[in-house]
């Protein structure tokens, strides 16, 4: 593998783009202490996928990108390109197309690499292994770094080991072979796992083969309950016929029915507007009957009171007639007893006119008791004739009472009559 040039920007202590023109034969770089001669050699082990940022000399991968110094301010990425010469077309068939293969190494900070060859973006692993097959790489002992050559003399047998066997080309071989077992182990991975894949897979066919069975159950039985259903159905659809059979005769029925009552219904309304249009002057006529009943109404109220109170009038003239009919018996007996006395006085008188002589005294006395008792008496008829006369007064004044009493009577019994009469008329227009 023949490289031609070396690119590096922002790397190290290479902030501005640099090319390191690698001609035929030796290339030497000199220069002071400290001038960057070994960032050159990093560059192109970083450039063939350095993964340790320790052989970077670095705490950090991204130390790589130019830190800045008091007079530049730091990078945010850095890049390194190695081109290489591919004129004998040597490289392996993916980059075999050009006569350079440029290796692109990129970082930004945050980011992390990335790589390129030839423009097209590819893994770390395979820019490794582009250098690995042509027994180079960050790794190999053809880079020395400082140091490395003392180291290299005190090395164990294994590492002069590695020396030999880049020597022999057969590096790229055994990284394929890292690669392979790496391969090997991830397909026995797979393999365990597939395993684990197939007992899940079995069990899941033990539970499909019981939900199939159940299926299976499940479709006999469906089969069975949908020819219940459809038994179930047809019964419900012979019912449902006759049904439909009787209730078509209930609509005709029905239909009849309402085309009757619809006739009724049209001659009632005509009876209605008849009776409407007969309805004003009835009504006028149950004004006018409710009015004049009132008025009888409370013309027999009064009259009621009038004969109530004529009656009463009535009983207090029969009491009075009983009580002068009582006083005229006791006046009678009274006139009995006057006469009684008159006629015992006479009898005196004349008993008393035989010894007239000498009792003139006592025949005076006696002639002033009879005086005073024909005075009595004469008093006595007058009041008797008065009470005669009231008695007189109070027959008459009592048949007139009776016959006022009867006139109302026959009055009321016709007034209730026509009373009767006008709530029958009532009832007839209301109910009408
Ligand atoms: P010596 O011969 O003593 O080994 P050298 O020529 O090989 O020296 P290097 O060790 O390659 O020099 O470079 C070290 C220089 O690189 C230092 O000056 C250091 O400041 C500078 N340097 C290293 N890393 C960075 C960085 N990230 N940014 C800026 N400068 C850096």
């Amino acid at each position: 593998m023949k490289f031609t040039r070396l690119r590096l920007s922002g790397f190290k202590s290479f902030v501005d783009a640099t090319d390191l023109v690698i001609e035929p034969g030796l290339t030497g770089v000199i220069g002071p202490n400290g001038c960057g001669k070994s960032n050159l050699l990093e560059a192109m082990r970083w450039v063939m996928g350095e993964n340790s940022f320790k052989n970077m000399r670095g705490t950090a991968m991204e130390d790589v990108i130019f830190a800045g110094t008091t007079g530049r301010p730091s990078r945010n990425h850095a890049e390194v390109t190695l081109v290489i010469d591919n004129s004998g077309r040597t490289a392996p068939a993916a980059y075999n197309a050009l006569d350079t293969i440029e290796v692109l190494r990129r970082i930004e900070k945050d980011a992390g690499s990335s790589y390129r060859i030839n423009g097209k973006e590819v893994r770390a692993r395979d820019v490794q292994l582009l250098f690995a097959d042509a027994s180079t790489g960050s790794h190999s002992p053809a880079l020395v770094r400082q140091g490395q050559i003392g180291q290299l003399i005190a090395s164990k047998p294994i590492n002069r080991r590695r020396i030999l066997e880049e020597a022999a080309g057969i590096t790229g071989l055994y990284t394929r072979r890292h690669e392979a077992e790496l391969r090997l182990k991830a397909a026995e991975a797979n393999m365990t796992r597939m395993d684990d894949v197939m007992g899940q897979i079995e069990i899941q066919l033990a539970g499909l083969k019981r939900q199939a069975r159940q299926a299976a159950r499940y479709k006999n039985l469906s089969g069975m309950i949908r020819e219940q259903q459809s038994i179930m159905l047809h019964l419900k659809w012979q019912n449902a016929i006759t049904a439909l059979a009787t209730d078509e005769e209930r609509l005709n029925a029905s239909n009849a029915r309402v085309t009757e009552t619809s006739r009724d219904a049209v001659i009632a309304s005509k009876a209605q507007a008849d009776a409407a249009e007969t309805l004003p002057p009835l009504r006028e006529a149950e004004a006018m009957a409710a009015a004049k009943l009132h008025r009888l109404t409370v013309e027999r109220d009064q009259l009621e009171a009038e004969e109530r109170r004529a009656r009463e009038q009535a009983e207090r003239l029969a009491a009075t007639l009983r009580q002068i009919a009582q006083d005229l018996e006791r006046e009678r007996h009274l006139m009995e007893d006057t006469r009684a006395a008159l006629d015992r006085l006479s009898l005196e008188e004349a008993e008393l006119r035989g010894a007239e002589e000498g009792q003139v005294e006592a025949q005076a006395q006696a002639g002033e008791q009879v005086e005073a008792f024909r005075t009595r008496l004469e008093s006595r008829e007058r009041a008797l004739d008065d009470l005669n006369r009231d008695v007189a007064a109070l027959v008459a004044q009592r048949q007139s009472l009776q016959q006022q009493s009867q006139a109302a009577v026959s009055r009321l019994e016709r007034l209730e009559r026509q009373l009767a009469d006008l709530g029958r008329e009532r009832d007839i227009l209301t109910g009408g």
